[in-house]
């Protein structure tokens, strides 16, 4: 049973989230983090080219100095390696460098945060799933239909990324309640803070998830949308970084 002090705990725990973790990385830091997190847990292989700067910045959110300075970082610790002349760039190296990034453990110590965004992702993105099956309009389909194109379009991880935030925003946007939109768009973003780079092919088939729920808004079915997108998001506990390191306290 629930007593009035859990609800307060957690209600504080709410309004006060937990000043550790990557709150206190820069930003540099926080792109070192992501990159050699990803390359630990095998989300990235060794001899995989990085996108361009340019791309890297726009799929962690950072500007292009910050992401450029954040592989430079990596590069001279030997988690990356860079290559000039036609067929260069910036590659992953042999594993086992990544280890000596520390700012991976602020990431690890923020399972608890992202476990709670996520819940707070499912619950706002079922509501506002449930009144889009009711309330899309054809061009919001069509638009919906576009966003999934592109995603399925990508060639890389921050192709991806922006096509994925376009279409849930876009389905968010599609359920008429617009004064909710301003907090989903802050948990949406709040989430993406922790994620990182994944293998595109893996994308492609989380991809087909939209694709289902597209269908599902077209038919005007609230309890099939709803369906779809529960566990599209709530499957981020088992496949985000929480997931899959043994830092996780669920497991
Ligand atoms: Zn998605």
């Amino acid at each position: 049973m629930v007593d009035a002090r859990d609800i307060r705990e957690a209600v504080t725990a709410l309004a006060n989230p937990a000043v550790s973790g990557i709150t206190r990385l820069s930003a540099t830091d926080t792109v070192r983090a992501r990159i050699a997190l990803a390359i630990e847990l095998g989300l990235m292989v060794v001899g995989e080219q990085l996108p361009s700067d340019h791309d890297v910045a726009a799929a962690l959110g950072v500007s292009e100095i910050t992401a450029r300075r954040a592989l430079k970082g990596l590069a001279d610790e030997g988690v990356l390696f860079r290559k000039r002349g036609r067929n260069g760039g910036t590659f992953v190296a042999e594993p086992g460098a990544s280890a000596s990034v520390a700012s991976i453990t602020a990431y690890l110590a923020d399972a608890a945060t992202v476990h709670r965004l996520i819940d707070e992702r499912v619950l706002l993105e079922c509501a506002l799933v449930h009144h889009a099956a009711l309330n899309i309009t054809a061009v919001q389909l069509d638009r919906l239909d576009a966003c999934v194109a592109q995603a399925a379009a990508a060639r890389g991880w921050s192709d991806y990324h922006a096509a994925d935030a376009q279409f849930h925003l876009n389905v968010a946007a599609s359920s008429g309640l617009d004064w909710a939109l301003p907090q989903y768009a802050a948990a949406l973003h709040a989430l993406y803070r922790y994620f990182l780079p994944y293998p595109v092919d893996y994308l492609h088939g989380v991809n087909r998830e939209h694709a289902r729920l597209v269908a599902t808004l077209r038919e005007h079915d609230p309890v099939a949308a709803v369906a779809v997108i529960k566990q599209h998001v709530s499957v981020l506990h088992d496949s985000m970084f929480v997931g899959l390191t043994a830092g996780d306290p669920r497991s």
